[in-house]
């Protein structure tokens, strides 16, 4: 069968019609017949090869993909403690550095799946080879690294790459990031395959949560300002936020840092792990979640009163972490 042919038969008059091809394999142009059905008779015609044929359900496939992402979006239920649009997690590196005092991975890592050779020595960052045989279908999101942070200043370029290799096998399946250092995404941003989805936590807008003298601190991680100037100079279409677990803010900034970003979804809940954070008043993330939502879609995770709100304050003494 000669390859290239894209031929627009034009409105269909008899059954057999003559068409000139080009054959790719000796650059000539051939006269081929083309057979129609009587049913195609007064209508226009289009004749593909099935090389082209096949490229056309993929692209289809990917299109399908992107309206089942959108509609698991839009559809996401509140309370989940998981990005509800991913279909699966894959974890070719694991382990994190960032010491979050929130982190359920490290948890994990430390408690039930502390006999894993994975974990055996703690949550020590690790590439994981056995991981590279996975095989990804098309129109699933696949959270990468949620059992640590891929984007770490730690983690060598190598690794890195090795994702990006392995996730450019499957043109046709969302990959989607998540980070503390997202300045890391600047260093790739040429290699990084179409189906990604950028994403970075951003809990606050205060800094000083993150830095030594704040008690308990809240992790060792890039501080939230870093955060948001990477993202909000991140050339990529697909970009989104993370606000959870949420921390106390300040409202005009923390909305003007989120416009500036411009990422296509915020997520948005408090803890689920009754860590005690210094979180917001329910009030004021509630009009976090009404500016933010004149811009950009927002996903509700888990959203209740701040747990010191709560408290009563005659038979209990709230424990609100602060300055120390
Ligand atoms: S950055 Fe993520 S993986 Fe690392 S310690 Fe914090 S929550 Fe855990």
């Amino acid at each position: 069968m000669w390859d290239g042919v894209r031929v627009l038969v034009e409105t269909i008059r008899r059954r057999a019609y003559s068409v000139t091809c080009h054959r790719k394999s000796d650059n000539k142009c051939r006269q081929a017949k083309v057979y129609v059905d009587p049913a195609f008779v007064g209508k226009k015609v289009y004749v593909i090869t099935d090389a082209e044929l096949s490229e056309l359900k993929k692209r289809l496939e990917s299109l399908d993909a992107a309206r089942r992402f959108f509609a698991a979006i839009l559809s996401a239920e509140a309370g989940s403690r998981m990005f509800n649009i991913v279909s699966r997690t894959w974890n070719p590196v694991t382990g994190c550095r960032y010491n979050c005092i929130y982190c359920w991975a490290r948890q994990l890592a430390l408690t039930k799946l502390r006999s894993s050779p994975r974990y055996r020595h703690g949550f020590k960052p690790r590439l994981n080879p056995e991981e590279f045989r996975r095989r990804f279908k098309p129109g699933e999101v696949v959270f990468v690294s949620d059992m640590g942070d891929l984007w770490g200043e730690w983690i060598p370029s190598k690794w890195i790459r090795r994702v990006l290799a392995h996730i450019s096998k499957f043109p046709y399946t969302w990959f989607l990031f998540l980070t503390k250092n997202p300045d890391r995404y600047h260093e790739f941003i040429d290699e990084m395959p179409e189906n990604s989805i950028l994403g970075a936590t951003i809990e606050t807008n205060r800094d000083y949560y993150f830095q030594e003298g704040y008690y308990p601190r809240i992790a060792q991680a890039p501080l939230p300002s870093r955060r948001y100037k990477a993202m909000k100079t991140l050339r990529w279409p697909l970009k989104f936020i993370s606000i959870e677990p949420i921390m106390d803010f300040d409202l005009d900034t923390f909305t003007n840092w989120i416009r500036e970003i411009a990422p296509f979804m915020v997520y948005i809940g408090y803890d689920n792990y009754n860590w005690r954070l210094p979180e917001p008043p329910l009030a004021k993330t509630h009009k976090l979640i009404k500016n933010i939502g004149d811009f950009t879609l927002v996903l509700k995770k888990t959203i209740r009163p701040a747990w010191n709100e709560t408290l009563d304050p005659y038979t209990k003494v709230p424990k609100i972490a602060g300055k120390a």
